[in-house]
């Protein structure tokens, strides 16, 4: 993989989808201006915009992809995010442009953008300063997170958050240790306080054979989400090979090789137990 000056990249912003593979376009930026970049919040680190989501948060939305994630998770399906200097190095002004070029359109299609990554909240003053551009702008904002750095933000912060897209992987810490490397605990906190908070929550649940599609792992899940009170609907998302290849180009040790996606059948078994605790689930 060759390293290329992140200043003369000609890569461009846009993507067609975050399953192109993007390495090492933050590389060669000194140390001390990344971190100072990161602490201010005036510059960000992204893998891509995609536009026309209808996936991620309400209406067609504007998507920015973050770079940099603590969790390792056995079926991410773009690992080129874990890391923070293989993003694109953005400024807030022109990730703010961006922004600016679809917000009528956002608005007839009642769209909005999202915040996803990698985990955003690795850039969180970044995040919290394209939201509150995003919100000048009359743009409804959504945070698509793994939950483990909720802490990083205020609860003023959080209240500007339109709607949070929160993962919830496993609620046993042994069996979400070995799926994400992490802990679950700071992510039911997170859960737990957006809860208190009264802020609109979609769960997303990723539906892994012999992972979490067990009868046990997705009650437990969906009783937890049922007990919070502000868990608007939740998205059963089937495990899927598409970034298989990404693992293979990055030399990463992919353990779900042999896993087959889920059937129909079985994500419409998860979804009915998540209707059963009063959820919506989709
Ligand atoms: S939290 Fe998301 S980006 Fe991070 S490893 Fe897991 S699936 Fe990948």
């Amino acid at each position: 993989m060759s390293v290329r000056d992140p200043r003369t990249t000609k890569l461009p912003l846009q993507a067609k989808s975050p399953f192109e593979l993007r390495v090492n376009l933050g590389r060669g930026i000194p140390e001390s201006e990344v971190r100072a970049a990161l602490a201010a919040g005036d510059m960000g680190f992204l893998h891509s915009f995609t536009t026309g989501s209808t996936v991620d948060g309400p209406g067609v939305r504007i998507v920015a992809w973050t770079t940099g994630c603590q969790f390792r998770c056995l079926y991410c399906h773009n690992p080129d995010t874990w890391t923070m200097s293989n993003g694109i190095p953005v400024t807030l002004s022109k990730a703010t442009e961006e922004l600016r070029k679809y917000r009528s359109g956002l608005k007839v299609m009642s769209g909005g953008f999202t915040l996803s990554g990698g985990e955003p909240l690795m850039q969180d003053r970044f995040a919290v300063k394209l939201f509150t551009a995003a919100q000048a702008m009359e743009i409804h904002t959504a945070l698509d997170t793994n939950g483990s750095l909720g802490d990083r933000l205020t609860d003023s912060e959080l209240k500007k958050i339109d709607l949070v897209l929160l993962d919830i992987k496993h609620t046993d810490p042994e069996r979400h240790r070995q799926l994400t490397g992490m802990e679950p605990g700071p992510v039911l906190d997170f859960a737990r306080r957006l809860a208190t908070l009264k802020r609109p929550v979609w769960v997303r649940f990723v539906l892994v054979p012999g992972w979490t599609d067990d009868v046990e792992c997705v009650g437990q899940i969906a009783r937890f989400a049922a007990s919070l009170g502000n868990v608007e609907r939740v998205d059963v998302l089937p495990f899927h090979q598409m970034g298989r290849f990404k693992w293979k180009e990055l030399r990463l040790d992919y353990k779900l090789t042999d896993v087959e996606p889920p059937s129909s059948e079985a994500v419409e078994q998860a979804c009915a137990q998540f209707r059963a605790e009063g959820l919506k689930a989709y």
